[in-house]
Parts: structure tokens; C-alpha cells; sequence
């Protein structure tokens, strides 16, 4: 029995936040701190692939950090030796000879910069196109359900938006994290070797920052994930609009739907100011708490010169130490921000990747081959959502191998999804469904589904050319196989009258073809396919004349040595069909050949004579 899920999307779900918290602070349930740690250690394991590269950028974040450190120690070497160089003859050498030094370490110091930013970021950028991949492939396993609650923009979002700033934390997390703390712990080393009392003041002073800007931090991250939210609503107006910008303009509602983007943009607009907001109070704020910490070496080094317990050399070299002992500061926030940036979206993936198909392979799932085409239902019950109404109770049917069944039945009865549970588009609640004779559950989705080819009336084209989306029934077929099926389909003079003929651009979704001429192509790829099993679902649309004509010689022909199930909306489409079942709400009500139920007067005869024609 499927997984139904109750209503609600990954999007609405309440998002989970960056662990960054200490843990005492925020009481989580066991399963959710299992569930972290799980995610804790895919976090990292998307690094494994990349272990010598992540060497290489943390040995060059160490060099980094070991040549900003020299500058204090040599100016201080520098400035310290002056008196007794004053009167040597080589002092101009000595002194270039330090230049020269200092000259070299920073031309390390460029050389390491450059790997780590160069060589960190692609790392970050492969890890990120890893995640995304993953998501996107996942997404391709996910069932019917799951995308019934989904919204598209919604998805896209996380597949590009949300991992993007993953490669950032992937990159710059290690990286920082290693810069910040060699440098801190190696300037502060520094301070407290030129003057413990000036460090202590210092150091004294770093909890207030820190206070500060974990603050401020924390509104940036919250203004961060409503934007992201924010942005996915954009994007899924963006989505609808465009995707049915045919249906906007032929109802002329540009103007409401410029005004519902409006509303979704300036919901973004304002996440996004209060996300500035707090950045630029982050920014001036550390800015000033440098500024403070320099007037105080300034003023507190100045006395102890005048009290003889320190020299210039000392004062410069506090000085300098305080740049970089600020620089890690700046560098934990931006650490701090990419990690909630970075994981709120990891997150947000993890969700999605673990986000279960509801219909997938039994354990010990059978692969099904060759097949007669025998179809059963066995007492079978369905509804969509688990507190939803029943559409399908206790429906019973057998269609023998290469039967042409037709289905027929008030709209909203349940005739397409009694079509779907044959490919395992969603799964029944109760009963069965069988192909000659085995539950569809008891064999792989990929065999079960390669037997069966469907035919829907909302056809889909992808962008491209006419051959390509032939090619999408069967993918290593040849140019004459193609042709073959198009000529099967009644496709083949239509194609041929395009301008490049199978080399046409067909446009998005096929927008440059006509209804019938979208219909003859998916009977063309259903051809290729080549199932022992077909469902074809009748466009509704009216067709003219001769289209109609044409797709159902096609269907006649495609039909020729497979089960065949129609659903079908103009009656005269099923004349000749072996059987026609007669579906309402009560279940199959009426069943026989087109001459056999006319002759019963019942709901088919009734069906007929309000459609009036044959
Ligand atoms: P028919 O093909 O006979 O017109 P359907 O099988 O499409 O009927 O629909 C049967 C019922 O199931 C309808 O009430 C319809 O609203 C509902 N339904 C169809 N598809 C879904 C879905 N994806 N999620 C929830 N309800 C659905």
C-alpha cells in the first residue's frame, strides 16, 4: 500500500535552522538531533572525493596566515635593530636585505591566496554541482504524489538558488575557519610576548564584539531564510506566469498578474532590506570595534612608552598585530553567515533528498519480461490523500491479452486513475492490480513501465526537434525506425511539410504544433516504444474533422496486437472497441460492445444520445 502523505509541501514546512545554536540552548527531540548528526556526516562526506585538494587549500590557508604574521615580527626586527645599525656602514644593505625578505614571504602570501581562492572555489563549485545533481536526479525518482503537492518554482529554487551558496560554505567553510584561528591565536601570541597588561585589555574587550555580532548575525540569518522563501514564491510567479502566459494573454490578465509578481517581489524586497539592515549594522559596528581597539593600543602604548615599559618598536608592532588579530573577527562572521546561509539551503536539500518516493521497488521486486498483456483488477480501492474522498471502491475487471477495452464515463468519475494504477502511477489502497497474473507491485517499476505505454491527452513535447521527441519512445532508434512510426502515426506529411522536416525546432512544449499534430507525434513515440500494454487517453479539445480522423486510424493501427485501454470522450471513437465499460461513481456499471449496451438503454445509451452524433 502506497505512503499516502497528508497535505503539505517541503516548501511550507517549517524550516529547519542552522545548527549553529549551542545545543543547550534549543531542546531537541532525539530523532531530530539523530536526524542532524545524519546530516552532520553527509555534510562532510561530500568531501571525501576531494581530500588532497582540501589539503593542499588548508596547507596554503596556514602559509596565509603564517606570512601575516611576519609583518609585525619584522617591522618589529626592523625597528628594534635601528639604534644599533645607525652607525654601521652596510645599514642601507641590512635594511634592503629585510625588504628583500619581506618581499619574498609576501610573494608566498599572494602565491597561497591566489591557490585558495582559485583552487578552494572550484573545489566548493564541484561539491556544490554534486549537490545539485543529486537533487535533480532525485527529483526524476520522485512519484506522481509527490509532485501533486509540490509547486515547481518552489523546487527550482532549491535546485539552483539553495546550492549556490553551498560551494561557498564548502569553500570558505575550512578554509576560515583555519585562517581565523592561526592567526588569532598567533597574534595574540604575539601581543602577549610585546605586552601582556595591552593584550589583556584587548582580549577583555572580544566578548563584547563577539556579543555584538552574534546578535546581529543572528537577525541577518533570519532576514536570509525569509528571503529564500521569499525568492522561491518569485520564482514559482514566475514559473505559473510564464508556463501559461498563453492563458494569461488570452484572457488579458497581464495586469493581475503583474500585480500578484508585484507582491511577491515586494515581499522580497523588504526580507531583503532587513537582511541589509542588519549586515550594515554588522559591518560598521566591527569597523568601529577595530577603530576602538587601535585607539586603545595608541593611548595605552603611548603611557607605557612615557612609563619606560615599552618602545616605538613595541608600539608598531602592536599596531600591526591588531590588524591581524581583527581580520579572523571579520572572518568568524563571514564564517558564521556562509554557515547559516550555506547549511539553511544544505538543509533545505537534505529535505528534499530525503523526501521518499512513495511508489518504488518491493525488496524482492521481479523484473517482468515479455508479457501477453492480460490485465486484472481485483477489488480495488483508491483515493489521493489519506483523509481524501475515495475515488475508485471495490472495482473489479479483467481485460484479456490484446483486448481493445474503452472506457467511458461521466468527467471526474475516475477513469484516468484507474489508467494510472496500471503503470504504478500511484498505488492502490486496497485490492490489486495485475499484469498477466503478477501484481504490479511484485515487479520493477522500470520493467513494468517499459511494457506499458501511455498516450495522455495533455500532451507533452520537450523543446527540441520533431526526431528528438520521437526519439523519447525508444532512445537508439534509427532515423528509418522514426519514420516508420511517424508514417504509422499519420505524422509522417505533416513533418515532412515543416520547415527542416525531422530537423524542425519544435519550440517549448511543442507551442508551434497544432493540438492534433502534438497528438499524432505521442502516438508516433508510442510506436517506437513499441509496449504490449496501451492507454490512451482522448485529448478533449475539439479536433477538426480531419485530424480526428487521422489519430484514430493511427490509434487503430497502434492498437493492432496490444491490450488497448481508451478512455474515451467522443463515442465515436469506440465503435469497434471488444468491450466498453460504462464507469460512474457507483463503480463499472454497464459493460458490452457498442451494439449490446445501445440496445440495453442504459447509461451508455444515454451518454449517446446526449452527444447526439456517431
Ligand atoms: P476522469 O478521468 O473520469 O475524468 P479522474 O480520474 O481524472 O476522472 O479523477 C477522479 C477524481 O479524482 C476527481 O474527483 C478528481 O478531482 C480527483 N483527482 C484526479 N487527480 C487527482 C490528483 N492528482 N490529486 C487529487 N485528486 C485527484
Amino acid at each position: 500500500m502506497s505512503s499516502k502523505k497528508s497535505a503539505g509541501t517541503i516548501a511550507g514546512r517549517k524550516q529547519a535552522s542552522a545548527p549553529f545554536q549551542l545545543p543547550f540552548l534549543r531542546s531537541v527531540s532525539r530523532q531530530e538531533a539523530a536526524r542532524n548528526r545524519a546530516r552532520w556526516h553527509r555534510f562532510l562526506s561530500y568531501y571525501k572525493p576531494h581530500l588532497p585538494l582540501l589539503g593542499a587549500v588548508l596547507c596554503c590557508a596556514v602559509l596565509v596566515s603564517l606570512t601575516a604574521l611576519a609583518l609585525p615580527l619584522i617591522a618589529n626586527q626592523i625597528v628594534s635593530r635601528l639604534p644599533d645599525l645607525a652607525g654601521s656602514p652596510d645599514a642601507v644593505g641590512q635594511l634592503l636585505a629585510l625588504g628583500g625578505v619581506l618581499l619574498a614571504i609576501f610573494a608566498v602570501q599572494a602565491l597561497a591566496t591566489y591557490f585558495v581562492d582559485y583552487r578552494g572555489h572550484v573545489m566548493g563549485a564541484r561539491i556544490e554541482a554534486q549537490v545539485r545533481s543529486e537533487l535533480f536526479e532525485h527529483c526524476q525518482k520522485l512519484s506522481f504524489s509527490f509532485y501533486d503537492r509540490q509547486r515547481t518554482g518552489q523546487l527550482m529554487s532549491r535546485i539552483t538558488n539553495d546550492s549556490l551558496w553551498l560551494g561557498e560554505l564548502f569553500h570558505h567553510g575550512p578554509e576560515d575557519l583555519a585562517i581565523s584561528l592561526l592567526k588569532f591565536t598567533g597574534a595574540l601570541a604575539v601581543l602577549i610576548w610585546i605586552d601582556p597588561l595591552v593584550a589583556v585589555v584587548i582580549v577583555g574587550l572580544l566578548p563584547f564584539a563577539m556579543g555584538y555580532a552574534l546578535y546581529f548575525n543572528n537577525r541577518m540569518n533570519k532576514a536570509l531564510r525569509t528571503s529564500k522563501e521569499r525568492i522561491a514564491g518569485v520564482n514559482e510567479r514566475v514559473e505559473d506566469a510564464l508556463g501559461g502566459i498563453r492563458v494569461v494573454q488570452s484572457f488579458a490578465n497581464e495586469e493581475d498578474e503583474k500585480a500578484r509578481f508585484d507582491t511577491e517581489n515586494a515581499k522580497f524586497l523588504r526580507s531583503r532590506a532587513e537582511g541589509y539592515r542588519s549586515e550594515a549594522m554588522l559591518w560598521s559596528g566591527m569597523d568601529a570595534f577595530a577603530q576602538l581597539v587601535t585607539i586603545v593600543v595608541i593611548v595605552f602604548g603611548a603611557i607605557r612608552i612615557l612609563g619606560g615599559e615599552m618602545d616605538a618598536a613595541g608600539l608598531l608592532t602592536l599596531l600591526l598585530c591588531v590588524g591581524v588579530l581583527l581580520d579572523p573577527l571579520k572572518r568568524f562572521d563571514n564564517f558564521i553567515r556562509l554557515w547559516q546561509e550555506g547549511y539553511t539551503g544544505f538543509v533545505r536539500a537534505m529535505e528534499l533528498l530525503e523526501e521518499q518516493p512513495d511508489i518504488a521497488d518491493r525488496p524482492h521486486a521481479r523484473p517482468l519480461d515479455a508479457v501477453t498483456g492480460a490485465i486484472g483488477f481485483e477489488n480495488v480501492g483508491f483515493r489521493y490523500e489519506a483523509d481524501g474522498p475515495k475515488v475508485l471502491e471495490g472495482v473489479s475487471l479483467s481485460i484479456r491479452p490484446g483486448e481493445f477495452v474503452a472506457l467511458v464515463g461521466p468527467s471526474g468519475v475516475g477513469k484516468s486513475t484507474l489508467c494510472s494504477l496500471i503503470p504504478r502511477f500511484y498505488d492502490v489502497d486496497a485490492g490489486k492490480v495485475t499484469l498477466d497474473g503478477q501484481d504490479v507491485r511484485d515487479v520493477t517499476l522500470a520493467t513494468l513501465r517499459r511494457h506499458v505505454g501511455v498516450v495522455q491527452q495533455d500532451v507533452y513535447l520537450f523543446s527540441g526537434t520533431v526526431a528528438e521527441n520521437l526519439r523519447y519512445g525508444r532512445a537508439d532508434a534509427t532515423m528509418d525506425e522514426i519514420m516508420a512510426a511517424a508514417h504509422a502515426a499519420n505524422a509522417h506529411d505533416f513533418i515532412m511539410a515543416l520547415p527542416n522536416g525531422y530537423h524542425t525546432d519544435i519550440g517549448q512544449r511543442g507551442v508551434k504544433l497544432s493540438g492534433g499534430q502534438k497528438q499524432r507525434l505521442t502516438i508516433a513515440r508510442a510506436f517506437l516504444k513499441n509496449p504490449a500494454i496501451l492507454i490512451f487517453d482522448e485529448a478533449t479539445s475539439a479536433l477538426d474533422n480531419e485530424s480526428e480522423r487521422a489519430i484514430q486510424q493511427s490509434l487503430l493501427s497502434l492498437a493492432k496486437g496490444r491490450t488497448t485501454l481508451v478512455i474515451a470522450h467522443r463515442l465515436s471513437t469506440i465503435r469497434h472497441a471488444d468491450r466498453i465499460l460504462v464507469l460512474t461513481r457507483d463503480g463499472i456499471v454497464e459493460e458490452g460492445t457498442h451494439d449490446a449496451l445501445m440496445a440495453k438503454a442504459g447509461v451508455y445509451a444515454d451518454l449517446h444520445s446526449l452527444q447526439g452524433r456517431l
